[in-house]
């Protein structure tokens, strides 16, 4: 027997959690459930992300990117104290390393303008009164950029919930959705149906499983990259004391490396963009059949792209960015080779070089998978022998002087990883 609600919420990540708490509160009495699939909530990107409340400013102005990351951020200000959630407003500064990016930065500066973001110019000087450690020509400080504790916000954004009247359910995987036009009944792990007028896809890394199992046909298919942070050694931690950023290249899907504090006291270098063989891997060796069985075939699909890529004149610009970007992984960057008129052949292959390589050999279906696991097993020992050529002899790209800011007194702790995704 199924039982019968008005809305169910997949996914208890923050978006899941936050669609919940606004449904109760804005529609008192209405039958509302969550299901999550693991035993706690936020566990995935949500509990795993940096921590930070941006401000907004490089969204375009009147998106509602724009509206909402302004709006969510004055919330937090408000909400966090209320509900004793960690929360600081550490403030963020955008180094411009070379006078190259300064058209950048006066870029993002007229941005914020444009958003109505206050932000103040740094010269050499007093960017180096406010981040001794980070060398630049000149910078943006945007004060209002914050860190908060996520998990703490979601455990927060439950309990709302709950005093709403919506029931949040975890340990309860959605394996199947019947909608037959008027009503949607989700099937769950346990075995338990539940019958509602709509259904809200919160399903972070499986909202487009979640959709199939819908019956739509996303235009969209997740592939699974991971970001790996360096964690600064306590001792050192000091040596930051804003979030500090790169000037963004619009040209990538990244805000580059950059190094953000986090509100239990730690020090986060990163990310780089591994591709992972699994949607939720977090390790090295985190292997899914089922996820390693989808990105062969998308990365075949990707490669005849790809030297549209090499060439800089366009082609797919999210993905192969970031498969370009784990070619030349972490500080030793990804923006030197192969980019723009007269730029330098790439002489490693990166990701990109793999799935090539995948198509030109026509691999049979069922040997993708341990292909797969090979060529990323020979991406990560590449990567280890860029990353110690990193930290032994120093970088030679923009990209990886940026890292330099504090490569003087820098400490690789150990990673930490998490998808990736634009911060
Ligand atoms: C490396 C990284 C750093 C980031 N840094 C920041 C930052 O500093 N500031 C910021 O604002 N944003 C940041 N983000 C973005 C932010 O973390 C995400 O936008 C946000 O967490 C997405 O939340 P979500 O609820 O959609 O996804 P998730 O947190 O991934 O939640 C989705 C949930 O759905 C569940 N689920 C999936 N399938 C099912 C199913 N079939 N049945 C039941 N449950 C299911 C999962 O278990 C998961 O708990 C970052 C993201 C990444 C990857």
């Amino acid at each position: 027997m199924s039982t019968e609600y008005d809305v169910v919420v997949v996914g208890g990540g923050i978006v899941g959690l936050a669609t919940a708490r606004a449904l109760v509160q804005q529609r008192p009495g209405l039958n509302v459930v969550l299901l999550e699939k693991e035993q706690r909530l936020a566990v995935h990107q949500t509990g795993r992300n940096s921590g930070v409340v941006h401000s907004g400013i490089y969204y375009a102005p009147g998106s509602l990117k724009a509206r909402y990351a302004k709006e969510g951020l004055e919330f937090l200000q408000r909400y966090c104290p209320e509900r004793g959630i960690a929360y600081e407003q550490c403030g963020k500064v955008i180094v411009a390393t070379d006078a190259g990016q300064v058209t950048g930065l006066d870029a993002v500066e007229r941005r914020a303008a444009d958003n109505g973001i206050p932000v103040e110019r740094l010269n050499q000087a007093a960017l180096a009164g406010r981040e001794p450690h980070a060398a630049g020509v000149a910078a943006l400080l945007v004060r209002s950029t914050g860190i908060v504790d996520y998990v703490g916000v979601c455990a927060a954004y439950r309990a709302d919930a709950e005093a709403g009247g919506a029931e949040v359910v975890t340990g309860a995987e959605v394996l199947d959705v019947d909608d037959d036009g008027t009503n949607v009944t989700v099937t769950t792990s346990g075995g338990e149906e539940r019958t509602a007028r709509m259904l809200v896809n919160c399903a972070g890394l499986h909202s487009d499983r979640v959709a199939r199992l819908a019956g739509l046909t996303p235009r969209a298919r997740i592939l699974p990259f991971r970001g790996e942070y360096y964690e600064l050694s306590e001792g050192r931690r000091d040596l930051v004391r804003h979030l500090i950023y790169p000037v963004p290249d619009p040209s990538f899907p990244f805000l580059g490396v950059h190094l953000t504090r986090d509100v239990h006291g730690g020090v986060h270098a990163g990310p780089n963009a591994v591709l992972a063989l699994a949607r939720e891997g977090y390790t090295l060796g985190s292997f899914s059949r089922r996820d390693v069985a989808e990105i062969a075939p998308a990365l075949r699909l990707l490669a005849p792209r790809a030297p549209a890529l090499a060439d800089g004149s366009g082609g797919v610009p999210a993905l192969p960015a970031a498969l370009r970007l784990r070619g030349r992984p972490a500080a030793a960057g990804a923006r030197g080779a192969g980019r723009g008129p007269g730029a330098r052949p790439r002489r490693r292959a990166g990701a990109g070089g793999i799935a090539r390589r995948l198509a030109r050999r026509r691999l049979p279906h069922r040997r993708d998978a341990a292909r797969a696991a090979r060529a990323q097993r020979a991406l990560a020992s590449r990567h280890s022998v860029h990353a110690h050529r990193e930290r032994t002899r120093g970088p030679g790209t923009s990209q990886a002087r940026r890292l330099t800011l504090l490569r003087s007194r820098f400490r690789p702790g150990p990673f930490k990883s998490r998808p990736t995704g634009r911060r």
